[in-house]
């Protein structure tokens, strides 16, 4: 019984690495490029974050509280993993713990509320956290007007150097006799009498098998369609998101230093790859196509952020590489992950914003459902072929909207004038987003804001 595992980013590498721990006789065959074109998991600065990626409302919302509950799992797990990994590859992997959450009044009051929830959030969960000078925060030199107006560290939120967690994943997979990398990619999922029999490869050979999970992240959709299985699930469309990697020479951060999450993105953050570079990040724009390139924007926006709001040194930075990432986003924001009416096909994508971090916590979960059929973990919340799950009302997402839509436009550099215009464009936004809701027959429930545009122009129907 061979496992068929399709995508190699890092849901596909720690499933495989968990299966072939727990089953060393078991067949794993991993199928992905080796180029792995736009794998979110390579883009990603990559942060452990749970507490930091909290906004206002997340823990009131009974569905949002759920999937923060699901991340914060994975926190205990990534330092002895690292160590593992570190041990087992005998490969340099960067990486950190101990993160400067800052706020900054270069945007508006949205980064305020969701600095005072996430503080609100580490007293309620006990989680260790303690006020800290920026003007302390070594390698922190914003210009004044972009420079912090409060600070907190929080040691246990960290950060690691996603192509070097790849490639000592790679390098111990590829010497456990039981795994094969196929360097191809899942042309269609070969199903037959309502189970799956294997792999068909875009070049290579079927590959039989009998059981196949597919994490190949924002590329979903695609090979659902191409297998004829597109029916049973919701769409997942292409978050796609740039990361710029800086050489800093002595001005690198030591330490991740992130803003609460932004409106439509997750705020701007400074992660340390090694001892002279650090990743900024991170822009995001949700595509029914995937896009290979950066837009000028975001790169723009990027580079301007890290001079005026991390360090105005970083003017001397060199840039070495632009990361283009697609995040798996599902129609409804939340993840896939789970068993389908498909006998033998797994599912485990749509993680969007933290699936490198909740990675150990979803391979667990596979390896339970593929090995022994049941888990421990309750994962009804990201049934793959659930309907959509309504997160929020229609007044709740219009405001969402609303108040996002204004940040970003800050983020993006607006200055409005003195006078209505700001009141005039909230306005704006409320009139148009309630013009879709109306539009779509949205009456008791609110449109993820990720997803306005999908819903605007025909991608999902409700
Ligand atoms: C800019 C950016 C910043 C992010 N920051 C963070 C962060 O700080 N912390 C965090 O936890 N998460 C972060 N994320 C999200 C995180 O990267 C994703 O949630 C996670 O990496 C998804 O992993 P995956 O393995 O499902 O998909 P991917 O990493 O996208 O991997 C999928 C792989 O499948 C391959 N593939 C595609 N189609 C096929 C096919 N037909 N056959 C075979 N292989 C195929 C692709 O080439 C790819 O290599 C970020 C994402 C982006 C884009």
């Amino acid at each position: 019984m061979t496992i068929g595992i399709v995508g190699n980013g890092i849901i596909g590498l720690m499933a495989a690495y968990a299966i072939s721990a727990r089953q060393p006789n078991v067949p794993v065959a991993v199928i992905g490029r080796k180029s792995r074109v736009g794998c979110a998991s390579l883009a990603a600065a990559a942060m452990f974050n749970s507490f930091c990626e909290i906004e206002v409302g997340t823990l009131s919302n009974s569905i949002e509280r759920q999937r923060f509950l699901f991340n914060k799992q994975s926190n205990s797990r990534w330092p002895g993993l690292l160590e593992q990994l570190r041990s087992e590859s005998s490969q340099l992997i960067h990486g950190g713990f101990g993160t400067f959450l800052i706020k900054n009044a270069t945007t508006d009051w949205l980064e305020d509320n969701n600095f005072d929830a996430i503080c609100a959030a580490l007293a309620e969960f006990g989680e260790p956290h303690q006020e800290a000078s920026a003007a302390d925060i070594a390698h922190y030199k914003p210009s004044a007007a972009g420079r912090a107006t409060r600070a907190i560290f929080i040691p246990n939120e960290g950060w690691v150097n996603p192509v070097h967690l790849l490639s000592a994943l790679d390098s111990i997979l590829s010497r456990r006799k039981n795994v094969t990398f196929i360097d191809d990619h899942a042309h269609r999922i070969l199903t037959s009498s309502g189970k799956v029999t294997g792999i068909a490869l875009e070049q290579g050979d079927p590959v039989s098998a009998e059981q196949a999970i597919v994490c190949n992240g924002a590329e979903f959709t695609a090979l659902m369609q191409r297998s004829g299985l597109d029916a049973l699930f919701q769409r997942v469309f292409y978050g796609v998101g740039a990361t710029a990697l800086l050489e800093c020479g002595e001005h690198a951060t030591k330490n991740c230093i992130r803003t609460p999450n932004r409106g439509l993105a997750c705020g701007l953050y400074s992660a340390p790859q090694t001892a002279t570079e650090v990743v900024i990040g991170a822009s995001n724009f949700i595509s029914p196509v995937p896009e290979k390139e950066a837009r000028l924007t975001s790169v723009f926006t990027l580079l301007k952020s890290a001079m005026e709001q991390i360090n105005a040194d970083y003017y001397r930075a060199r840039l070495l590489r632009v990361n283009v990432g697609w995040r798996p986003t599902s129609s409804d924001t939340l993840p896939l992950i789970g068993p389908t009416s498909v006998a033998g096909l797994l599912i485990a994508t749509g993680t969007r914003r933290d699936g490198l971090h909740c990675s150990p916590v979803i391979a667990d979960y596979l390896t339970d459902m593929i090995l022994a059929g049941t888990s421990a973990q309750d994962m009804r919340l990201y049934a793959p072929e659930r309907p959509l799950t309504r997160l929020y009302s229609r007044e709740e997402a219009i405001e969402k909207y609303v108040t996002h839509t204004i940040n970003a436009m800050y983020q993006h550099g607006f200055t409005p004038p003195q006078g209505r215009t700001l009141e005039d464009i909230r306005q704006h936004y409320r009139n148009e987003f309630s013009a879709l809701h109306e539009q779509i027959g949205a009456k008791d429930w609110g449109i993820p804001i990720d997803m306005r545009d999908m819903y605007k122009y025909g991608h999902i129907t409700p």
